[in-house]
């Protein structure tokens, strides 16, 4: 779904990602794990283009996306992203939150899209929540809301920035079992995160990123208890 080819990215005279390479495949649960700083959330913003890549190229399918010709509203939509921090808009209702964009960038019908909506809210759990205002949510409820609301504009690929380090411990299990339960319906994923157990049982392929590079890739089991990189040993150490 998603082609990485030489990807640099420079931040001034600073080199957050040095010449990264890896392809994600359709219905593949990807987690990026590595220390803070190494470049993982930029690598995650350079797949949807909201952030431009120094050197390299970027392909979503059979686009290249670090080209300069590219309808940048459509790439998003194709390639959806959830935030640790939601950002649901806080003077719409769930609802609305939800149907924002495939109403107005996607002109989907507004009838249709609220069936759709709700059958979302019913799979992230929440369809009594559809009319309240995302204040009254707690955070866990709010990033399920986000993952519907991405889901709303069907993706063909959704990219997750650590979505359960901003939520307090008890409500990390909520979350991480609906992003599991995507992951079951065949959903392509590229998931940065910090829960260790989720990229070991959830993930089809576990990549660990350090100083910019891609330092270890493989099946959680080559990564998590097999790999012979003092880097990666020492990192799991100190997170397990
Ligand atoms: P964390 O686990 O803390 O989220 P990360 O692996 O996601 O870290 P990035 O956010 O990709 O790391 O940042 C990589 C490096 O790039 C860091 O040194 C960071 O300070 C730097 N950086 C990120 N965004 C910018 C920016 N907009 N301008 C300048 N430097 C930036
Ligand atoms: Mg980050």
């Amino acid at each position: 779904v998603i082609r990485i080819k030489d990807v640099s990215k420079n931040y001034g005279s600073l080199q957050v990602l040095k010449k990264i390479n890896l392809d994600i495949m359709p219905g593949e649960v990807v987690a990026v794990i590595g220390p803070s700083g190494s470049g993982k959330s930029t690598l995650l913003r350079c797949m949807n283009a909201i952030e431009k890549v120094s050197g390299g190229e970027i392909w979503f399918k059979e686009q290249c996306i670090t080209d300069r010709r590219v309808d940048y509203d459509l790439l998003r939509q194709k390639v959806g992203m959830v935030f640790q921090h939601f950002n649901l808009f806080p003077h719409m209702t769930v609802m609305k939150n939800i149907l924002l964009s495939p109403v107005k960038v996607k002109k989907q019908p507004k009838d249709l899209m609220e069936k759709k909506a709700l059958e979302l809210l019913k799979k992230v759990g929440l369809e009594d929540k559809k009319d309240v205002y995302p204040e009254m949510l707690s955070g866990g409820q709010k990033q399920r809301i986000a993952i519907a609301r991405a889901l709303a504009m069907e993706p063909e690929i959704l990219l997750f920035d650590e979505p359960t380090s901003a939520l307090d411990p008890e409500m990390v299990g909520e979350v991480l079992s609906t992003m599991q339960e995507l992951a079951r319906t065949g959903m392509t994923m590229v998931v940065v995160t910090h829960e260790m157990g989720f990229a070991r049982e959830v993930a089809d392929r576990v990549v660990f990123m350090d100083e910019g590079i891609i330092m270890e890739k493989g099946t959680p089991q080559q990564v998590f208890e097999e790999t012979q990189n003092e880097r990666v040993q020492a990192f799991l150490k100190k997170m397990l």
